[in-house]
C-alpha cells in the first residue's frame, strides 16, 4: 500500500525563511541604530570642531576691518569661512566669490547668531545626498562670522555602503541557510527513532506527544478491527458450515434411494430449512458489508418513519398472527434525512425480534415522537425517535451489551429454531451509526423490551 502525502513546503526550507526573516531583521535594525548613532556621533565632532575653529579665527575675523583679507587668505583650513556683516552682505567668503554671492540676511544660521550670539545648525542640499553643517558667531563689531563643511547624508552613506550591505545579504542567506540544514536536522534526528508500536519507550518532544498518542490509539483501533474481522470470518465459516454438514449429511442419505416415502420429505424439508437459513444469513453478511464500506454513500431521502412502520407491520402480520401477537403503532413525525432500505432493514429487525421473542398473544407497541433537548441556553437539539416495545421474554441485564455483536445470541438454539442469524441487531447498531442515530435498550427479564432510536433532525 503507497502512502500519499499531501506535499509542503520543506522543514529546512521553512526554516531557512525564518532564520533569514529573523536574520535580516535583526540586522537592518542593528545596522539602522548603528548607523544613525554614528552619524549623529561624527555630526557632534565636527560641530565641536566648527566651534574650536571659531574661536580660532574670530580675533582675525574681529580686526577684518583693519587688516581687510590677507590674514583671512593665510587660515589654513578645509572648512568654508564667510564673514557677513550686520546686514547681511557677505565680506569675505575663500570658496566663492564675494561679488556674486547673494545678501545672507535671510539665512537661518545668520538670524540665530544675531539673536543668540552663537549658533550650529546643518541643512540638506536639495537633492538630499549631502548636508552642510555651519557654525556662526556674532562678533563684537555686529558682523557674523560662520563656518560650514559638508557631510555626506544618511542616504548618500546608504548608497555608498551598498556594496558591504550586498555582501552581508549574501552572508546572511549562506548562514541562515546553514543554519536551517543543521537545525531541520536535528529537530528531525529524534523522529527517526520512534517506535511507533511502543511509542512510551522512545524520547520525543513534549509537543510530539500528542501525535504519537494519535498513532498509538489509531494502531490500537486497527488491530482490534482486524482482530474483529477475523472473528467475524470464522464465525462466518462456523455459522455456515453447521447448516452446510446437516445439508450434506441428508442428501448423502437421500441419494442412496433407501428412504421411505415420509423419512425423505422430512430429509427434504430439514434441508429446504438449512438452505434458507443460509440464503438469510448470506443476505444479512452482505447488508452488513455494506454498511461497513463507509465510502459507499448511499442516497439519502426524506422518510417518514410511520410510513416505514407500517409496511413493516403489514409484511410481518403473518408471523405476528402465527404467535397471536399484536402490532400497535402510534404518534407521528417530520421526516428525518436517511438511506429508505437501510432504515427499513433498521426497523423490520427490531420489528421481528419483538415478534419473535415475544410471549404467545403478546403485544408489540411502536411509537414515533419528536422531542428536543436543551444543551445550553441557545444550543437545543430535537430528535425524532422510534421505539419498539414487546411483552416478551426480556433480556438479561449482564447481556445487554453484547446482543450487538455479531453472532452474539442470548439463546442460541432458541434463536435457530426462530430463523435468527446473529446478525440482525448487529444491522441495526450500523444502521444506526450510518445515519449518527443513537440506540438505547431498556430491558427486564420475564417483563419485556424496549429499543430506543434516536435521530437528530
Ligand atoms: P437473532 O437473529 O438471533 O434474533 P439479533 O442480532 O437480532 O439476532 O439478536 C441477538 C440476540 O438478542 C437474540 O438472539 C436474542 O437473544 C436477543 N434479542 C434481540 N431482540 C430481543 C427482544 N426483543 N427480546 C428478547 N431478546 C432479544
Amino acid at each position: 500500500m503507497s502512502v500519499k502525502f499531501r506535499k509542503i513546503k520543506s522543514l529546512t526550507f521553512r526554516i531557512f525563511i525564518s532564520t533569514f526573516f529573523v536574520g535580516t531583521l535583526v540586522y537592518l535594525v542593528c545596522a539602522f541604530l548603528f548607523v544613525s548613532h554614528m552619524y549623529k556621533y561624527f555630526e557632534k565632532q565636527i560641530f565641536d570642531e566648527l566651534e574650536a575653529e571659531i574661536s580660532l579665527i574670530e580675533f582675525i575675523a574681529q580686526d577684518y576691518e583693519n587688516k581687510q583679507i590677507d590674514d583671512f587668505k593665510n587660515i589654513q583650513t578645509e572648512n568654508r569661512i564667510t564673514l557677513i556683516s550686520s546686514n547681511g552682505k557677505v565680506l569675505y567668503d575663500n570658496v566663492a566669490n564675494v561679488q556674486t554671492l547673494e545678501n545672507h540676511s535671510s539665512r537661518k544660521e545668520f538670524i540665530e547668531a544675531k539673536e543668540k550670539g552663537a549658533t550650529t545648525l546643518s541643512r540638506y542640499s536639495s537633492t538630499m545626498t549631502k548636508k552642510t553643517l555651519y557654525a556662526a558667531k556674532l562678533l563684537d563689531n555686529g558682523n557674523v562670522l560662520r563656518i560650514s563643511c559638508d557631510q555626506s547624508s544618511v542616504v548618500s552613506l546608504v548608497f555608498e555602503m551598498g556594496s558591504l550591505l550586498l555582501i552581508m545579504l549574501v552572508v546572511a542567506i549562506l548562514l541562515s541557510f546553514t543554519v536551517a540544514k543543521f537545525i531541520s536536522k536535528k529537530i528531525l534526528e529524534p523522529l527517526n527513532f520512534i517506535d511507533f508500536e511502543n511509542p512510551d519507550d522512545t524520547k520525543v518532544y513534549d509537543e510530539l506527544k500528542p501525535f504519537i498518542k494519535r498513532i498509538q490509539e489509531e494502531n490500537f483501533e486497527k488491530s482490534q478491527r482486524e482482530e474483529l474481522r477475523q472473528q467475524f470470518s470464522a464465525n462466518v465459516s462456523h455459522e455456515l458450515k453447521t447448516p452446510l454438514t446437516s445439508i450434506s449429511g441428508f442428501a448423502e442419505i437421500l441419494k442412496t434411494g433407501e428412504t421411505d416415502k415420509k423419512t425423505t420429505v422430512d430429509f427434504a424439508t430439514t434441508i429446504f430449512d438449512e438452505s434458507q437459513r443460509m440464503i438469510s444469513l448470506v443476505n444479512d453478511i452482505i447488508k452488513l458489508s455494506k454498511l461497513d464500506e463507509k465510502s459507499i454513500s448511499l442516497e439519502k431521502e426524506f422518510l417518514s418513519l410511520r410510513e416505514i412502520a407500517n409496511d413493516v407491520a403489514q409484511v410481518l402480520s403473518a408471523s405476528a398472527k402465527k404467535k397471536q401477537v399484536l402490532i400497535d403503532i402510534s404518534g407521528s413525525s417530520k421526516n428525518i434525512f436517511g438511506v429508505r432500505p437501510v432504515i427499513y432493514e433498521m426497523v423490520y429487525n427490531l420489528v421481528d425480534n419483538a415478534i419473535k421473542y415475544n410471549k404467545e398473544a403478546g403485544v408489540v407497541s411502536i411509537k414515533i415522537f419528536e422531542s428536543s433537548f436543551a444543551k445550553s441556553q441557545d444550543k437545543v437539539s430535537n430528535f425524532v425517535t422510534l421505539s419498539v416495545t414487546d411483552t416478551g421474554i426480556g433480556i438479561p441485564q449482564h447481556e445487554q451489551e453484547r446482543i450487538f455483536e455479531r453472532f452474539y445470541r442470548v439463546d442460541k438454539s432458541r434463536s435457530k429454531d426462530l430463523g435468527g442469524t446473529g446478525l440482525g441487531l448487529s444491522i441495526v447498531k450500523h444502521a444506526a451509526r450510518y445515519h449518527d442515530a443513537t440506540i438505547k435498550l431498556e430491558s427486564q427479564e420475564g417483563k419485556g423490551s424496549t429499543f430506543t432510536v434516536m435521530f437528530v433532525v
